[in-house]
């Protein structure tokens, strides 16, 4: 198969058709009619093979994987995502990988309206970039920096279960069953919370998603914001699945420390409580819980029943 075919077969009708794109794959550049009046919101994430996911994940756990992280960045300011780019490296053309690639990919573009229009091919070891432009409104944009002291501090869903998923791939945490289950699927499948993103804005005065561990990824948004955090651990909303394989100490381990959560962590005026009650219960919200509030000073501190716990540092590349 020659690289034209390839780009083709799989990736030149991927997701829905936009009328909006005025040109797609095939030339040497899409064209794209932004909507009047909106600002475009661009996000990008490489994920690398053995690094971002165990080497041996399935192919379309993969092509999910790689627009999902892109989904969220979205989801965290509040935009509307639309079209995205694939810059695909692989080892060889492997057409059942291709296919699976494709329709993990194809599945989740779908449920959100992202159409593919464009990318790049090329051979060496697997590393896959997505680029996903979306918009909204100027001015509306939900920013890390926001936060003011006597703010409340939420999270959407169950933070940890991906990371404990992950352990439970890699034999780093062991149980079986239907919690198993449930914690491997949050981590093969991550669930972008772009409707809920959306919904924040005009509520929230700050968001991040959780992509490097809820401790750390607050620890950002407070610094962005200039304000301190602190986190009451006996708040963090645990799933079922994770206290029952991990164990309470553990399972907050997970949440606070974990990556790959890919919920929303934002903070709330007290004023905006009600506001974000009517957000959260429109549907198809996910749950939201508050954990803690925005102090004045720096940094994150997390408070237990007796006393203060460890802050873990979040994920980063280079320490
Ligand atoms: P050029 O050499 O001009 O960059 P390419 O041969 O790399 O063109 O790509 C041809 C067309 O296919 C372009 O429209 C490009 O955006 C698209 N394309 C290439 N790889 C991918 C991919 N993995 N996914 C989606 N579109 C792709
Ligand atoms: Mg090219």
């Amino acid at each position: 198969m020659t690289e034209f075919e390839l780009i083709e077969r799989y990736f030149a009708r991927l997701g829905p058709r936009r009328t909006d794109v005025a040109l797609g794959v095939g030339d040497d550049a899409a064209l794209i009619d932004v909507p009047a009046g909106q600002q475009l919101a661009v996000a990008a994430d490489t994920l690398v093979a053995g690094r971002h996911f165990p080497v041996g994940t399935r192919a379309d756990d993969i092509g999910w994987r790689a627009l999902a992280v892109n989904l969220s960045d979205l989801a965290a300011m509040g935009a509307t995502p639309a079209w995205a780019t694939l810059a695909l490296t692989l080892p060889e053309v492997d057409e059942g990988w291709l296919e699976s690639f494709a329709a993990g990919f194809a599945l989740l573009a779908g449920q959100h309206g992202v159409a593919l229009v464009g990318g790049d091919t090329t051979r060496g070891p697997l590393v896959l970039t997505v680029q996903l432009l979306g918009y909204l409104a100027p001015g509306t944009a939900l920013r890390r920096s926001g936060a003011r002291p006597g703010d409340l501090v939420y999270v959407t869903g169950w933070p940890g279960d991906a990371a404990a998923g992950l352990a439970l791939l890699e034999g780093r945490l062991s149980g079986g069953g239907a919690a198993r289950a449930a914690l491997e699927e949050r981590f093969r499948r991550p669930e972008p919370r772009v409707a809920f993103g959306q919904r924040l804005k005009g509520v929230a005065s700050a968001c991040i998603d959780v992509s490097d561990g809820l401790a750390g990824d607050l620890g950002r948004l407070a610094a962005a914001s200039g304000v301190g955090a602190v986190v009451r651990a006996q708040e963090l909303p645990l799933s079922r699945a994770l206290h029952a394989l991990a164990g309470e100490a553990r399972a907050r381990e997970f949440a606070l420390g974990g990556g790959d959560d890919y919920e929303l962590l934002f903070t709330v005026p007290p004023a905006a409580r009600a506001a974000l009650a009517g957000a959260a219960a429109s549907s198809g919200a996910p749950a939201c819980h508050c954990i803690g509030e925005i102090v004045a000073g720096r940094g994150v501190r997390i408070l237990g029943e007796r006393g203060e716990l460890p802050v873990p540092r979040g994920w980063d590349h280079f320490s």
